[in-house]
This record gives C-alpha cells, sequence and structure tokens, in this order.
C-alpha cells in the first residue's frame, strides 16, 4: 500500500496537519504555496531534495547495465555523469 490518499507533501508547518491543506498559488521563484484552513497560515511546500525522480534513475541504472558508459547515460538523459555513477554504486 504505496499509494496514500492524501498528498504528503502537503503538511501545515504549524499544526501539523496534512488535510484541509489549499493551493494558494506561488511564491516568486514558482515554488507552490499552500494554506492551512485549520490555523489559516500560509506555508511554501519544500522544493524536492532530488533533482531526479525514481524513474529517471531506474532508467540510467538499466541503460547502463545494457551496455552504454555512464558518460552515454548522461548524455542520454541530460545529466551529470558522475550522478549516474552514484546511482550505480548504491
Ligand atoms: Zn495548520
Amino acid at each position: 500500500m504505496r499509494k496514500a490518499t492524501i498528498d504528503e507533501k502537503k503538511r501545515c508547518p504549524k499544526c501539523g496537519r496534512i488535510e484541509q491543506q489549499v493551493k494558494a498559488g506561488f511564491n516568486a521563484s514558482g515554488t507552490q504555496r499552500c494554506r492551512c484552513k485549520i490555523c489559516g497560515i500560509r506555508y511554501t511546500l519544500e522544493p524536492k531534495s532530488h533533482a531526479y525522480s525514481e524513474e529517471i534513475k531506474e532508467a540510467a541504472i538499466k541503460a547502463y547495465y545494457s551496455g552504454v558508459s555512464g558518460r552515454g547515460v548522461g548524455k542520454i538523459l541530460g545529466m551529470n555523469k558522475a550522478n549516474v555513477y552514484n546511482w550505480i554504486k548504491n
């Protein structure tokens, strides 16, 4: 059961609730802002800590093991080859 019905990224930093969190536009840098309907505060969602999604990571690893070099994988997916090597190590 990995699929959550409530978006866990939206959590009020004040009361800690994940329900009754509504979208409230974006800030200057384009990050989603939210508002807690329970205590009424506005907050900014944390930007993603990983620049790449799991799918891209998997694709990179698969490509590597199918014979593409680390540099080649980096080129295909548009990323630093050091990233690719880091993932393969893990
Ligand atoms: Zn709240």
